[in-house]
């Protein structure tokens, strides 16, 4: 069966439903989709993007409180109540407060790492909780009713039935929206949130500003759903926002399948489901009454988290026989490109690098340049300090002292990313890369500073011709390294020699001036080594500036016009690779031979 067949189903099925559904199955319908939509904002926030919030109950109130504060007229001052009774205005103004609130609480928290993030989002989960319960004119704990029902066409939804459809839209607009923004170039950037954060900058990602973006169309979507679900009830009290609705929110995000759209679904199903059932059972099971269903979902949580890690989707997905999309290598008009140095022309100047680990000294007083058109070998024992180096250069880890000069500007102390917008880029020796993505996604993000439609055009999809051009870049780039073969296998599951072949892809994809390859040829068989010696004197003679680490003597000795020689964090020699090779200090380092 095709992806597109069963949601045809699917929606074939939505439709019926109120029609054949009692009026209790109705209104669970309901509270499964709006629960779907603030899972879904988690499943992006959470599952993707690697940011805990325990907190989306309180956006959920913050949607709800501000169209049930604004739709009823009497709360308004004469001069806005033309607006009164609006539900849609409470829409809008709920978004805009939503949007608000988030990008603050946004700023503050999400620059805490670790637990202390997770530990935020409750912080202000209970305050936000508390602020609903305490705001005389939001009613209190007792909280506020007569809430116009919502119509739409001259319609008005006051049954659940009606409610219902356009619960439903929304949720199915929704995950199209979601679905769309990870299947894009910013969503790229997205799902190297988790375990790529490095990678991404050093590619040119801005993850910080990525951070916001997830966290506040999570925050929307959860106030949308607290909107109808203020219309729905035509009632509101703190009591569906506080932190323990939030937890459950959460729950249903991971067991459902936490990176994945469908996931929300299905985990708002089976937990609003579940707790229905055992509300119902546990207390007449147990012959006494009491929140029993919170002991049950506490012990599921373990178990789903040991036995299932992934969520139910995934394994739903392997019970239907789906068959899979034909896909086909994207084709495009090639990006523009950056202009070419005339070779020769001096790209990178080091200075009397200096870079100190606590107490070690990693780099010391080293300099190199790099020639456009010239290819420079930096080699050395292992630990002699050539990766730390590189880092320094490219900003992912910025030098003690000393002066970097890329392209005649001091980039000293730019981030890897302002860095890379110059035209700089990077491959690294313990590869970076997203294994779960495909090789075309992972060198795509290469690209990623060459395309520039945003957040909201990759949610309409209104960015697909830039989108196939950039696909169609890195396709062009994972032939080039010769990787055609396996451009839409997961990059994890690469031998890593082709891992790191991949890495030099994604590193040609942002359309670099200056290359820096970290032991590119490591893991490499001969052929394949002498086809990457080959593409690299290709891009040396098209004017590129390349500067590697390498262990293979011969494989430098063949290609490199000069080598720098590292020993100790200190530069011992530097020449024609013929002369290092017969430097009595290189000699002395290297005694015993090359590893
Ligand atoms: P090479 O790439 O030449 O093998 P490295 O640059 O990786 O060497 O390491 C040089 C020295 O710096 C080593 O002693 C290593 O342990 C140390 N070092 C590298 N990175 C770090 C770090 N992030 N923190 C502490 N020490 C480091
Ligand atoms: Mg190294």
């Amino acid at each position: 069966m095709s992806p597109r067949f069963m949601l045809i189903g699917f929606i074939g099925l939505l439709l019926i439903a109120p029609q054949v559904a009692s009026e209790f199955q109705v209104t669970l319908l309901n509270y499964i989709g709006l629960a779907a939509i603030v899972a879904l904002g988690l499943v992006l926030l959470t599952g993707v993007g690697g940011l805990t919030s325990f907190g989306q109950a309180a956006f959920v109130g913050l949607g709800a409180y501000s169209t049930a504060w604004l739709s009823r007229a009497e709360n308004l001052p004469d001069w806005a109540a033309i607006l009164g009774g609006s539900p849609w205005i409470g829409l809008l103004v709920g978004l805009l407060v939503t949007a608000l609130v988030a990008i603050v609480l946004g700023l503050l928290t999400l620059r805490l790492s670790g637990h202390y993030l997770p530990l935020g989002t409750i912080a202000w989960g209970i305050s936000l909780y508390f602020l609903f319960g305490n705001l005389q004119f939001l009613g209190g704990h007792n909280g506020m009713s007569g809430i116009p029902s919502l119509s739409i066409f001259g319609v008005e939804l006051q049954d659940g039935r009606y409610v219902y459809y356009l619960i439903w839209v929304v949720l199915l607009g929704a995950i199209w929206l979601t679905h769309n923004l990870l299947d894009s170039r910013e969503g790229r950037a997205i799902r190297a949130l988790k375990g790529g954060v490095v990678m991404a900058e050093a590619m040119g990602v801005d993850t910080a500003r990525s951070k916001v973006v997830i966290f506040l169309v999570a925050a929307l979507f959860a106030s949308v759903s607290g909107w109808l679900y203020a219309h729905m009830q035509r009632f509101v009290n703190p009591t569906p926002f506080g932190l323990g609705i939030g937890i459950e929110y959460l729950f249903m995000a991971v067991v459902g399948g936490a990176a994945h759209v469908w996931g929300a679904l299905i985990g708002a199903g089976v937990i609003i489901i579940l707790k229905q059932w055992l509300q119902d059972w546990l207390p007449q099971l147990l012959g006494a009454s009491g929140s029993f269903e919170v002991i049950v979902f506490g012990v599921m949580m373990i178990l789903v988290l040991q036995r299932a890690r992934d969520g139910l989707w995934p394994i739903i997905a392997r019970l239907v026989p789906m068959r899979k999309a034909v896909q086909r290598v994207p084709q495009g008009v090639a990006l523009p490109r950056r202009a070419v140095p005339e070779a020769g022309r001096i790209l990178l100047e080091a200075r009397n690098i200096v870079k100190r680990f606590g107490g070690l000294v990693a780099n010391n007083n080293m300099s190199l340049s790099v020639r456009a058109g010239e290819i420079i070998a930096l080699i050395g024992p292992n630990g002699a300090g050539k990766s730390t180096m590189f880092n320094c250069i490219s900003g992912v880890n910025p030098a003690s002292e000393g002066e970097v000069l890329f392209c005649g500007k001091a980039v000293t102390n730019l981030d890897s990313r302002e860095i890379a917008k110059l035209g700089m880029s990077r491959s690294f020796q313990h590869v970076r890369l997203l294994p779960t993505m495909s090789v075309l996604e992972n060198v795509a993000i290469g690209g990623h500073l060459r395309g520039f439609k945003g957040v909201l055009a990759s949610m309409l999809r209104l960015e697909r011709g830039e989108e196939a051009r950039l696909l169609a870049e890195a396709a062009r780039q994972v032939e080039r390294v010769g990787l055609q073969e396996s451009i839409f296998e997961p990059a994890g599951s690469l031998a890593l020699g082709q891992q790191r072949t991949l890495e030099i892809a994604r590193a040609l994809c942002a359309d670099p001036c200056l290359l820096l390859l970290d032991e590119p040829a490591a893991g490499l068989r001969y052929l394949e080594k002498q086809a990457l010696a080959e593409l690299l004197r290709k891009l040396r003679d098209e004017g590129m500036g390349i500067l590697l680490v390498e262990h293979d003597m011969e494989f430098v000795m063949g290609l490199a016009d000069r080598v720098v020689v590292m020993e100790f964090g200190e530069k011992i020699a530097e020449g024609l690779p013929e002369a290092v090779q017969r430097d009595p200090a290189v000699l002395e380092a290297y005694l015993g031979g090359v590893e």
